[in-house]
């Protein structure tokens, strides 16, 4: 009898795993279940529109799909149409990879007031996750925005909201929230990070892309140069060094007719949301940094801003009877175990940090650890789960039929953009 597998989540570490899974396995029969019509978690709902290159990821993912064994499951989501206890019963392995759905939440007074939006709502918005939040009337009403965080997620969003109509019509970008974003009047975007320029966790090439908006100007305070890397290790220190050059060359730019001044500003941390019933500003207490760690000085500043975005992190979204850590926001586990016959890989076992490839080297090592002898066959998963699912009427979309909406999406893209993505569930059954 082929082992059985159900793998949650149709992420980058969903697929790793099932790869994984099939090495180790190679006649495994492999379910992977998808909340959504549509694989590729936050390859397709989290990487930014103008960055395709990033997107082609896919084609990898398209070739675990096509592999003997291997079966998409889209539509079903886990908790809502199929339980864990069944789950666990009805398949020899399950393999968690539901990824960090939630936003870590800004918890300082004033968190709630309108004009604050999720980091997970605002990426939802431009990149069509399905019945997504619409965040047009807070972008068309802002004349200055603050991005919370120092992280990709962070520079992505200000990016975005720093970029004309011209950059982003060749992106997958939602098309209502593109035209929201081209014709905003945001001239002043912060992006705050609690410590100094040396502790920003930006990478190097989303950093300097800054430098090349077309109708924007990053501005970078030039007192913060030159940064003390004494004690930070070599291999660090390269990296480091590599984006304090680019923050330095920042410092020397000047606005000139850019319409749009995007602020990298360092050693705050965010205090009180200021505003009546809408956000007018937020105060932020400075800092100085000692060994790598945020000290508050005692002395706050306001940045007037209508539109708040905190991109802080991310917690998992807890399903019934996984065993979750509240603290952390993961999928409790040790080294990938979470009990017998169950594991966890992606964002789900180690947080939300790493780049794609990094969940590929984590699923690998999560399944390298499954002992063929210690798993005991229970019986003939995949049919009884797809009995299970159609004695619930769930409407399941395979693998062609996820093909059929992929196909319909690229027809209706015009003028160069790549597709035009169905930002309702109910729109992509249809198809
Ligand atoms: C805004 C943003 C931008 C990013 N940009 C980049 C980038 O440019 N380059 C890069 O290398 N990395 C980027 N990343 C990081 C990268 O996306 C992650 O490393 C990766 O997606 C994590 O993979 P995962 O499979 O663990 O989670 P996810 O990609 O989130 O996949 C989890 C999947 O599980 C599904 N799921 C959740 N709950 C259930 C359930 N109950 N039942 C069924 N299915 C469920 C979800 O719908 C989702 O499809 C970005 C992340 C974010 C948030």
């Amino acid at each position: 009898m082929p082992l059985s597998v159900a793998v949650v989540g149709a992420g980058p570490a969903g697929f790793y795993a099932a790869d994984a899974v099939l090495s180790s396995f190679p006649d495994a029969e492999i379910d992977i279940i998808e909340q959504w019509p549509a694989p590729f978690g936050l390859v397709r709902y989290g990487v930014a529109p103008d960055h395709l290159s990033t997107k082609n990821v896919t084609k990898i993912f398209d070739k675990i799909l096509a592999k003997s064994g291997v079966r998409f499951v889209g539509n079903v989501n886990v908790g809502r149409d199929v339980t864990y206890q069944e789950l666990k019963s009805i398949f020899d392995l399950v393999v968690i990879s539901v990824g960090m759905e939630h936003p870590r939440r800004l918890s300082i007074p004033g968190a709630d007031t309108k004009g604050v939006v999720s980091a997970t709502d605002f990426v939802g918005w431009y990149n069509a996750v399905p019945d997504f939040v619409d965040c047009s009337a807070s972008v068309s009403e802002a004349k200055s925005a603050v991005v919370i965080g120092n992280g990709n997620v962070a520079l992505d969003i200000a990016r975005l909201l720093a970029k004309t109509g011209s950059e982003l019509a060749k992106t997958d970008i939602d098309p209502r929230a593109g035209q929201c974003l081209a014709s905003s009047e945001i001239e002043d975007i912060h992006v705050v990070g609690r410590r100094g320029p040396a502790e920003a966790n930006f990478s190097f090439p989303e950093l300097s892309e800054l430098g090349d908006l077309e109708d924007a100007v990053p501005v970078v305070d030039q007192s913060l140069f030159p940064v003390n890397l004494d004690g930070i290790d070599q291999s660090a220190r390269k990296k480091k060094e590599r984006n304090l050059r680019v923050l330095e060359s920042f410092s020397r730019l000047v606005r000139g007719e850019r319409k749009v001044r995007l602020h990298l500003r360092f050693c705050a941390s965010p205090l009180k949301i200021v505003g009546e019933g809408h956000v007018t500003g937020i105060n932020l207490g400075k800092n100085e940094v000692l060994d790598g760690v945020a000290k508050a000085t005692g002395e706050e500043f306001l940045i007037p801003t209508d539109l708040v975005i905190p991109a802080i992190g991310y917690v998992s979204k807890p399903i019934d009877g996984v065993p979750y850590d509240v603290k952390t926001g993961q999928v409790s586990n040790v080294d990938g175990m979470v009990e017998n016959g169950v594991y966890v890989v992606g964002w789900a076992r180690r947080g939300s940090n790493g780049v794609i490839g990094t969940n590929r080297v984590d699923a690998r090592e999560v399944i390298g650890l499954i002992n063929p002898e210690v798993v005991p066959p229970k019986g003939s998963g995949v049919s009884e789960f797809r009995a299970l699912l159609d004695s619930r009427n769930v409407k399941v979309v395979d693998a062609e039929q996820w093909q059929t909406i992929d196909m319909a999406e690229m027809s209706r893209a015009e003028g160069g953009r790549p597709r035009v993505k169905f930002n309702n569930i109910k729109a992509m059954l249809a198809v």
